[in-house]
């Protein structure tokens, strides 16, 4: 791979930006100063610095975001906050992006990474990667309701679902909502919303907080993104 071609796909600066970097000679493969661009390397093996810092070689990236209120599960939007415009300048990279959807008014975990092929896994519907979801709905349920969600679900548009496990954690009086946990293993559109219209009920407030192996952190809050961590990884692959 060429040197030039190698520091853009670690994210070290724009093309233009790179040759500069070249030419003012910051740039070193194996404590040779390269002079040209072209210069060929092996990304696995050679030890490549920019000044002093070490650029390492990285093919796929991970981050775990926790979504914030009002902002779109997209790459890039003309109107609209995505969730790539919370990445800091120095993280950003074009081929990032969210895996799979949460609504606008849905807050938690989400999966940005540029691994197309864990992206597949993750969503595929053959594979039924489980997600959790906390939320809070109007009403009080009661064990019918965990009974229909065991059973699967038919939405109002007549739409089976497959088996949901719901567990009531809490009923306020006062409010006249019950805050629950519900686990299911698709990913349809509005899902968890309609599923609790089919048993007339509105959800109020929405946070996925696992996905997978992965969870969300207390300490991530809304807004806040970190790197997964190599074991976070592997457990997903
Ligand atoms: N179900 C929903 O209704 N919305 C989401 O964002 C995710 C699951």
């Amino acid at each position: 791979m060429r040197v030039d071609k190698f520091l853009h796909q670690m994210n070290v600066g724009t093309r233009n930006q790179i040759t500069q970097l070249i030419k003012k000679g910051k740039v070193t493969l194996n404590t040779q100063r390269v002079r040209n661009g072209k210069t060929q390397l092996d990304p696995a093996q050679d030890l490549v610095k920019l000044g002093e810092q070490e650029i390492k070689y990285q093919v796929h990236y991970y981050y775990l975001l926790n979504k914030p209120l009002g902002v779109i599960s997209a790459s890039t939007d003309t109107h609209q906050k995505t969730v790539m415009d919370i990445f800091n300048k120095s993280d950003y990279r074009p081929d990032l992006f969210p895996v799979g959807r949460l609504d606008k008014d849905t807050e938690g975990l989400l999966l940005i990474t540029n691994d197309g092929d864990l992206a597949h896994k993750l969503l595929s519907p053959t594979h039924h990667i489980k997600k959790t979801y906390e939320a809070t709905v109007t009403g009080k349920l009661d064990d019918a309701v965990i009974e229909k969600f065991a059973k699967g679900i038919e939405l109002k548009d007549g739409t089976q679902l497959y088996p949901a496990r719901l567990e009531i954690l809490d009923y306020n009086r006062m409010e006249d909502t019950t805050t629950i946990h519900v686990e299911i293993q698709e990913g349809k559109y509005h899902q968890v919303r309609r599923m609790f219209g089919a048993v007339g009920q509105k959800v109020v407030n929405l946070q996925r907080i696992q996905m997978g192996t992965l969870s969300i952190d207390e300490g991530l809050l809304p807004g806040n993104y970190r790197e997964l961590t190599q074991t976070e990884v592997d457990d997903l692959l």
